[in-house]
């Protein structure tokens, strides 16, 4: 007996489904990019109880006639391509006949449709897969979708679904980058029938990003307009000021020829584009519109289109690091990242950090090896009295040291953040913050998906001194900070924290999730690092070596390097 069969079309579109529906939010995704496809102007998306219980979609695009409507609920029936050479030019957001079956095998699915002079509409339910009923309806020009109990038929799937805020918050992401990408077209968006956004169509993207993430995400970046043209590709849109790196590629949007996209490529010419001026580990917020022929790249290799192949890589790596180095230049104060206003690390009042340069003269036992043969981290010892003289500062972050007639440098920056770190971190343990109330407290806005993080780590965020208050939906007032970022703007330190959180993941908790929190709010210390006063100098490294493990920073980089008397003597030829 042969043990292979055809699969069913039913049992097919649910595997396809597997696919194609991630999530509530897959659906979402998919319905809207159909909308789009059939031209419309404006595109309403309504869901309840995270898209589980229903999800609608309707539009005032083209509408299909009866035949259509049904056939587009075959597997692999589509509009959109005829034959294979298509698929090396697409251009619109569908092309695999998929989705439609896809999603009716897994939910209670109703679609009504019409097209523009048509004196009526055709209605078609299905359930699981099975046609149910065919018939004439009433219906606006356009098409109305309705997809409830999605995965009623699959409980597997149903379990892996998150809770309903997380589910949408996924929705509503997902049509915010839609939205994000057709600021042509007018989006509306309700969730438990309470209005989440309504955007009006506009020209002007700027306009768009503003409706969508507010003044403040907007006045993060930096536009470049008009759209210019790199051998073939054409780019538009925003970057970052260097000054706005993100510890996470949330706030990273990148549409190819209107398709919300990712891409190495791009992630490379980003990179390119921000040496030094963004902080190590950080990526730039960016929201890039690129236009480039559909013979340049390949979208079909992701059921869900999420990723593209492009022909040549290094040309789009270098398109977007070109565009952004060029819009970057145009910045006058990028090179002056770090000369944001100081981080005042050196908290004692300065005479006690005159004391302390009197106890650095008094010589202590060596501390390190003089054996070593390179510049080489310090290794961790016990703490010990200060063993240095301190000669003089270099540059902007490093102090000369003098040690058994060998040279200490300490990077004083990365000494901040180690201080901080190990600071910020003992307080939360403690739960003893050191927070300063703020004079003028900020409002902060959030995206959704953000606001409910911030929310749900309330708490944790007050043990590192960071006081929030609710202020309406999506807004937060920043009532305190910790002592020693009362200087910072309250959203950055808000932004890191929501960074630190997504960095450590969903599932983090407990002292992974103290640990992110303290690295980030240490960093935004160390992007902020001036130049300090000798006497903050000597301070700095006081504390640095009053810390548990003062020969790195958080992220493992060495605090102090030495060359001994007997090294520097080698080097210059002397018997030692
Ligand atoms: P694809 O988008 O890959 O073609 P889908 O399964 O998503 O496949 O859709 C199948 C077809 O149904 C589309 O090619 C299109 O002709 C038609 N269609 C789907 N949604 C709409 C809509 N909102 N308005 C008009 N036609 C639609
Ligand atoms: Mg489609």
């Amino acid at each position: 007996m042969g043990k292979i069969r055809m699969l069913t079309d039913i049992v097919a579109s649910q595997v396809a489904a597997g696919e194609v529906v991630e999530r509530p939010a897959s659906v979402v995704k998919e319905l809207i990019e159909n909308s789009i496809d059939a031209g419309a102007r404006s595109i309403t998306v309504e869901f309840s109880r995270g898209g589980t219980a229903s999800m609608i979609i309707s539009d005032d695009g083209s509408g299909m006639d009866r035949e259509d409507a049904l056939l587009c609920l075959e597997r692999h029936a589509t509009s959109k391509i005829r034959k294979s050479e298509d698929l090396l030019a697409i251009s619109t957001m569908g092309f695999r006949g998929e989705a439609l079956p896809s999603i009716a095998s897994v939910s209670k699915f109703r679609l009504a449709t019409c097209e523009p002079d048509a004196t009526s509409g055709t209605e078609v339910n299905i359930q699981g897969g099975r046609v149910e009923s065919v018939r004439d309806c009433g219906q606006a020009p356009g098409t109305r979708i309705e997809v409830r109990s999605l995965f009623f038929n699959i409980p597997a799937r149903k379990k892996f679904l998150r809770a309903e805020a997380t589910e949408a918050a996924h929705i509503v992401s997902q049509v915010q980058i839609l939205a994000l990408a057709n600021p042509g077209i007018a989006f509306s968006c309700f969730r438990d029938e309470k209005q989440v956004f309504r955007v009006a169509a506009t020209k002007d993207a700027a306009v768009r990003l503003r409706e969508l993430f507010g003044a403040e995400f907007l006045g993060a970046l930096m536009p470049f307009a008009p759209e210019r043209n790199y051998g073939g590709i054409t780019v538009s849109g925003f970057i970052a000021k260097p000054s706005g790196g993100r510890r996470d590629r949330s706030h990273q949007y990148t549409f190819l020829n209107g398709r919300p996209i990712s891409s190495p490529a791009i992630q490379h010419g980003l990179r390119d584009a921000y040496p030094g001026a963004m902080e190590k580990g950080l990526n730039p917020p960016v929201v890039l519109y690129l236009q480039m022929d559909a013979s340049f790249f390949d979208c079909n290799v992701h059921p869900a289109k999420k990723e593209v192949r492009f022909r040549n890589t290094s040309q789009v790596q270098e398109a977007i690091g070109q565009f952004a180095m060029d819009v970057l230049a145009r910045q006058p104060d990028q090179k002056h990242i770090t000369a944001i206003p100081s981080p005042r690390i050196a908290m004692s009042e300065t005479g006690v950090a005159v004391e302390k340069t009197h106890a650095f003269e008094q010589r202590a036992k060596p501390l390190f090896s003089t054996e070593d043969i390179s510049p080489e981290p310090v290794s961790k010892s016990t703490k010990q009295e200060l063993p240095f003289t301190p000669l003089s500062l270099l540059g902007a972050q490093y102090l000369l040291l003098e040690k058994d007639g060998g040279l200490v440098i300490a990077d004083l920056r990365a000494a901040s953040e180690r201080i901080s770190y190990e600071r910020i971190l003992g307080q939360m343990q403690a739960h003893q913050p050191s927070s300063q109330k703020l004079l003028f407290p900020a409002l902060v806005e959030l995206q959704p998906k953000d606001y409910d993080w911030v929310h749900s780590k309330q708490d944790l965020l007050a043990s590192a001194g960071i006081l929030l208050e609710s202020f309406g939906t999506g807004i937060f007032k920043v009532e305190g900070l910790p002592d020693f970022l009362s200087e910072t703007e309250p959203r950055e330190v808000i932004y890191a924290a929501i960074d630190a959180f997504r960095t450590a993941g969903s599932r983090a908790h407990g002292r992974s999730l103290e640990d992110a929190l303290a690295r980030s709010m240490s960093s935004l210390i160390r992007a902020r690092f001036r130049r300090p006063a000798m006497e903050e100098a000597i301070d700095i490294l006081h504390q640095l070596l009053a810390c548990d493990l003062p020969y790195a920073c958080p992220s493992g980089k060495p605090t102090l390097v030495e060359w001994s008397r007997a090294e520097l003597d080698r080097k210059f030829g002397h018997e030692s």
